[in-house]
């Protein structure tokens, strides 16, 4: 599983990084990026990933299998 976080839609509600700190980081301005995990989700956090997606407010979250 990939994770990709679309940065014109994120607004910095940090949910995903507050769920699964372990693929999601913020920036500087406070916005979302997946670490180097968002390319290939460890098996233990896809469950939380997937979850990160309804939580996300801006539909923000993408991910591919
Ligand atoms: S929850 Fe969505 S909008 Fe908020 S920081 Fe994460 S990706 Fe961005």
């Amino acid at each position: 599983m990939k994770v990709f976080v679309d940065r014109d839609r994120c607004q910095g509600h940090l949910r995903c990084y507050a769920l699964v700190p372990e693929v999601f980081e913020p920036d500087e301005l406070g916005h979302a990026f997946t670490n180097e995990a968002g390319n290939e989700v460890p098996p233990e956090f896809e469950s939380k990933v997937r979850q990160s997606l309804g939580n996300c407010p801006e539909q923000a979250i993408r991910i591919e299998q």
